[in-house]
This record gives structure tokens, sequence and C-alpha cells, in this order.
């Protein structure tokens, strides 16, 4: 068997991520590997912090990149929180409120499961009921972007609640992160998770996280280790925990994903040149563009406007369309990617993305005219 490189084509990727991605962004990530603990490249991590703390609105001084997908973010919200017996609120209105929840059924929590409609933001009111019946619960977990439905929801009401009920809040940002507002500080969030493929832009497979002085406190007082080595953050915190005065104590954990965050740093600085309320309004406008475009096109929108996320469009497939034929036409004559639906709207939604680099007005014009002359 002869074996030849592998050349993918340019796609314009307007799915639910992986996103398109800058040049410069693909530039970086082919710059000359170093050691991960090169001096130049732990000043390199100390600006990735930085800029991460931006992205999230923090201070928080353990924010940082977990070197895995979303995902592993997520898990290690979870499993540096979560003890076994913790009450957990879980708001489900997707596939990712289901995967928080798997999250905490391993560890052995008590799930406390808050389901609003598919398409619908978490409701708030049912949230504050569970809230109230349930005065132990610890946790307070939900999906600020539903990626599997394109629902926003609403972040700042739930924190502010979780405050109220005495709760931590673990925030699922891997879709928000940059796309909408999102402000940890303001709002009080204590665990977040994002991914580097949505909004940032930048290659899958990092997943930005920052806890608050609360939960560091919680993972402190831990009565047993957390059972995953590799996520345990109570072992990286140092690492990244970076200052001036500790610079010295740097050790190995693990080899870092070095280029792969030449690529984050690269994109992070992308948003901050960009600022981020710029990139939350060009997201809204790209997604005014795409509505307009697509309602011409007959097409409608799942998620009622109130609640409809810019970054991630789902839509209805029209009566009588080829789910599978209008996707492979839009992949193989266009080169576009859209993304079919998920779970429960399998078949019946496609998914068209407006993430970071991908939210711009010639994507859009190529996805309508594409979609216009696959539906035909
Ligand atoms: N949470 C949400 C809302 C997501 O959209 C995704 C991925 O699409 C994840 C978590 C998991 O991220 P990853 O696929 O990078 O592991």
């Amino acid at each position: 068997m002869q074996y030849t490189s592998f050349n993918p084509p340019a796609r314009t990727l307007m799915g639910p991520g992986p996103s398109d991605i800058s040049p410069r962004v693909l530039q970086a990530l082919s710059r000359p590997t170093i050691g991960h603990l090169d001096p130049l490249f732990v000043a390199m991590m100390d600006e990735v912090k930085s800029l991460l703390q931006y992205a999230f609105q923090t201070s928080n001084p353990i924010t940082m990149a977990v070197s895995a997908p979303g995902s592993a973010g997520m898990e290690t919200c979870f499993v540096n929180l979560v003890e076994p017996g913790d009450k957990v609120i879980v708001c489900r209105n997707g596939v990712f409120g289901s995967r928080m929840l798997e999250n905490v059924e391993r560890i052995g929590g008590t799930a406390i499961v808050v389901d609003s409609p598919w398409g619908r933001a978490v409701d708030v009111n049912k949230v504050e009921d569970a809230l109230k019946a349930h005065p132990d619960a610890r946790f307070l977990a939900f999906v600020h972007a539903e990626t599997s439905t394109g629902a926003r929801s609403d972040a700042q009401s739930l924190c502010q609640l979780a405050q109220q009920y005495d709760c931590l809040s673990i925030v699922d940002a891997v879709t928000s992160l940059g796309g909408i507002a999102l402000n940890v500080d303001e709002w009080g969030i204590d665990a977040i998770y994002s991914g580097s493929q949505k909004c940032l832009s930048c290659t899958p497979g990092l997943s930005p996280i920052s806890f608050s002085e609360k939960a560091v406190q919680k993972m402190k007082a831990r009565s047993h280790k957390v059972q995953s080595w590799f996520l345990d953050q109570t072992l990286v915190m140092d690492y990244w925990s970076s200052s001036e005065s500790n610079k010295g104590k740097r050790s190995y954990h693990h080899t870092a994903p070095v280029n792969a965050l030449y690529a984050l740093h690269e994109s992070l600085i992308l948003l901050h040149q960009e600022g981020l309320a710029a990139s939350w309004q060009r997201h809204a406008e790209m997604h005014t563009i795409l509505r307009s475009g697509l309602e011409k096109l007959g097409i409608e929108f799942i998620v009622p406007e109130q609640d409809r996320l810019p970054q991630l469009n789902a839509v209805h497939i029209p009566e009588g369309i080829d789910d599978a034929k209008v996707r492979n036409i839009m992949l193989n004559e266009y080169n576009i990617e859209i993304g079919a639906g998920l779970g429960g709207f399998a078949g019946k939604a496609w998914r068209i993305g407006l993430m970071g680099y991908g939210a711009r007005k010639e994507n859009i014009a190529l996805c309508l005219a594409a979609l216009k002359d696959a539906l035909k």
C-alpha cells in the first residue's frame, strides 16, 4: 500500500464547529516547535492566560486552557468540583445538558434535572423552583449556548439565582465565548469552560477554563483526590497560575500541545485586536444578514427570536427536502459544510454556523447561493 500526504480541500466551515480558521492562526500553528518549558514558551503561555482572562472578562488567576477538547473542559469542571453525594441542579435543553448530567452521574453526584424544551432557553422560573425544592443543592450547571439547538440561555440570571441559593455555577461556554456577551466576573460565574474551535476560530482540541476563588476553595476542601489524574486542577494550577514570583516553580505535568497553543495565542490576539464587544456585534450583524437571506428562501428558524444564538442558526428542513442530498451538494459542489441536526433534531434541522472568522459576509453569500441551488 502506497500512502500519500493528506491534502484536504479548503472548505468553508459553516456548521456547528470547527469553524473557519484565519490564515494567521494556521500560520502560527506551523511555526517551529520549541520545548514546553522553554522560557519563550512559558512567556507566551502567560499571554495566553491574560488573553483568556480578557475573553472571559475575568481576573480569576485560575484561567487556562486544558490540553484537550471542550468535553475535557466540561469534565475538568465536574470532576474537580463535584464529589460523590453532592447535589447538582442540571439544566437540560439539548445534547450538551445531557452530557453534563452524564458527568454528574459518573462522579456519583445526585443530579436534579430541570428540563426545558429543545430549541428554547433554559426556563429560569423552573430552575428557581428546583433550587427552592432542593436547598441542599451545591451546584447549578447549564449550557449558555446550546449548539445542538441554537438556543441561548440567560446566563446572568441563572448565575444570580445560583448565588442567591448558595450554589456554585458551572457554565458551558463552548459556543458562546467570543460570539455573544459573556462576563464571568460581573455575572459571578464560578466554573466555566469553552472550546477553541467555535467562535475563537482556532484549531479544535483545546478547552479554555476559568475558576472563581469560591470554586478554588471548594476544590481545595475536597475530602478525597480527584479520580482523574490528568484533569486534577490542583496538579496543574501551579503551572498556570504563573506570576513573576512563582515562575521558577513551573514544572512538568504533561507535554503541552505546543503548536496548538501558538494557534490559540494567535486566535486570542485576533479577538483582542477586534475587541470583544465588536466581535459580539459582528456576530449579531452577520446573523441578521443570514436570517433575511434564509427567509427569502422560505427557510424557517426553529428557535424563537428572543432565544436565538447568532452564531448557531438552527432551521427547519423544508417539507419534502432530502437532508443528506442538500448537504452533499453543498459540500461536494460548493465546498461548504453546514451541520446536520443532532440528537432529537437529526433529520429535521440544519445548523448553520456563523462563528468567529467564519462570521463574514462572503461566507453568507456563498452559503445562501449554494443552498438555493441545492434546494432546486
Ligand atoms: N458543549 C457544547 C455546547 C458544545 O457545542 C460542544 C461541542 O460541540 C461540547 C460541549 C464538546 O466540545 P468538544 O466537541 O470540543 O469536546
